[in-house]
């Protein structure tokens, strides 16, 4: 978990390198696979609709796989997590904990301008955090109330040291 900027993806395809994990995001999956409405939608930097993205994420994981799997970008909805913790219950997927990294708008603000992806903009910035304040930031007190293991990683540090902090954690 994090807000745009915050190192998601960065850190998460290094853990899976260290680890030899699986990393599966959304984001990235939509950009190689949604249709035009879902990616205007995207640029705008909205929150897409629920049920496609857990239809998107349950195909994914129903298929065959030989590796734990680090997920980036999902839950970022209460429903998301609903659905995450429903699925626990059953017993279909385990966690083994969320990372949660932790920057500042002022930080990140700097890091998405010097990326430069289409939804990088001033507007579409904003947007996103908006909705991941409004929306994805409070899902995290229901994923600790469902007993999964929250970690707070301090993410305004070099992709080195924030991966350090992830490693003491993830890398037994
Ligand atoms: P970032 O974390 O930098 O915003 P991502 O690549 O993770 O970038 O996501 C890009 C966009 O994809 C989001 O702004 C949103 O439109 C869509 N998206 C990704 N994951 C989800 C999700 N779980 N629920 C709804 N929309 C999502």
């Amino acid at each position: 978990m994090g807000i745009a900027g915050a190192g998601k993806s960065v850190q998460g395809k290094l853990l899976a390198k260290t680890l030899d994990y699986d990393w599966m995001s959304t984001g990235e999956l939509l950009r190689s696979q949604a249709n035009e409405s879902l990616k205007k939608e995207m640029l705008l930097g909205k929150l897409l609709d629920d049920d496609q993205i857990i239809n998107l994420v349950e195909k994914y994981l129903a298929k065959e796989h030989e590796r734990p799997i680090i997920l980036d970008g999902f839950p970022r909805s209460l429903a998301q997590a609903e659905w995450l913790i429903k699925e626990l219950e059953k017993g279909t997927i385990q966690v083994e904990g969320v990372a949660n990294i932790i920057a500042s708008e002022e930080v990140v603000k700097d890091r998405l301008a010097s990326r430069g992806r289409p939804d990088d903009t001033n507007k579409a910035i904003n947007c996103r955090f908006e909705e991941y304040k409004n929306t994805t930031l409070p899902i995290l007190e229901y994923l600790r109330n469902s007993h999964l293991k929250v970690y707070d990683i301090n993410g305004e540090q070099t992709v080195e040291n924030v991966q350090a902090q992830i490693n003491s954690i993830f890398v037994k």
